[in-house]
């Protein structure tokens, strides 16, 4: 579903990304942990085309992500193509980012209604549904001041689902909860795990890696260090830095 090969990503002289090869099957979750700064968020906002790669390319579901090829030669793609793109892809932030003067509803419906011109009674009908499904249907009207974090970034989530995505990031979606919030987040991602969805988690939240994820992937000064299954990775790393890094986890 995801195909990196060889991303590169510098801003101004600094490079970033420095060669980023990495698979993700469908219906397959991959977690990226790394140290800060080591370019997880980057990788992530490559793959939708929020920050342009500068060399390599980046596939989601075999289509080559913000450039068309013309005579062997790429183009960057019109704002508008990479929006386009972008519709099947959701993501979701650390900061959920709700328009604050919509209810959870009314968050959820405005992009199927505006961007996939969905009529409202059906727009309305599936994000009931949504909500129900990260346990929310009785917080519907609320706004988002009204909500817990742990709620926001729920409604983020089906908000983000509404769009039929084929493949959903997210980037440290509970680092900015409340310990008492972030299992709820979790459990719904677990769900939408089983449910066959086709994710990529920048997290550190080390239970959710080793129970979820097929792949877990280590990254350090923008490359990929070391990646493999999660239990194995976990408990033999086989480079020192990955090494150095658990264990200042645990
Ligand atoms: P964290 O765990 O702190 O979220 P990260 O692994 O997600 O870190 P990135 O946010 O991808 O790291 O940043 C990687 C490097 O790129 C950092 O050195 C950062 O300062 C730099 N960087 C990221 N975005 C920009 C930008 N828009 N302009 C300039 N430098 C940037
Ligand atoms: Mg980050």
């Amino acid at each position: 579903m995801v195909l990196a090969d060889r991303v590169c990503k510098s801003f101004g002289s600094v490079p970033v990304l420095k060669g980023i090869s990495l698979e993700v099957a469908r219906g397959e979750v991959t977690c990226l942990i790394g140290p800060s700064g080591s370019g997880k968020s980057t990788f992530l906002r490559c793959v939708n085309h929020l920050d342009v790669v500068n060399a390599g390319r980046l596939y989601v579901d075999g289509d080559l992500i913000g450039y068309r090829e013309r005579n062997g030669k790429l183009y960057e793609m019109s704002a508008k193509d990479a929006a386009t793109q972008r519709r099947d892809i959701g993501m979701v932030f650390q900061h959920f980012n709700l328009f604050p003067h919509r209810t959870a509803l009314e968050n959820v419906i405005e992009a199927p209604i505006q961007v996939k011109k969905q009529q409202r009674a059906a727009a309305v009908e599936r994000a009931e549904y949504l909500l129900e499904r990260v346990g929310l249907s009785d917080r519907a009207d609320a706004y988002p001041a009204q909500l817990s974090g742990g709620q926001q970034q729920r409604v983020a989530i089906a908000r983000a689902l509404a769009m039929d995505p084929k493949l959903m990031l997210f980037d440290e979606p509970t680092s900015a909860l409340d310990p008492e919030l972030v299992g709820d987040v979790l459990k719904v991602m677990r769900e939408l795990a089983a449910s066959g969805m086709t994710m990529m988690v920048v997290t550190h939240e080390m239970g959710f890696a080793r129970e979820v994820a097929d792949q877990l992937v280590f990254m350090d000064g923008g490359v990929v260090v070391e990646k493999g299954d999660p239990r194995e990775l976990l408990a033999n790393p086989q480079e020192k830095r990955t090494r150095e890094f658990l264990s200042k986890l645990l």
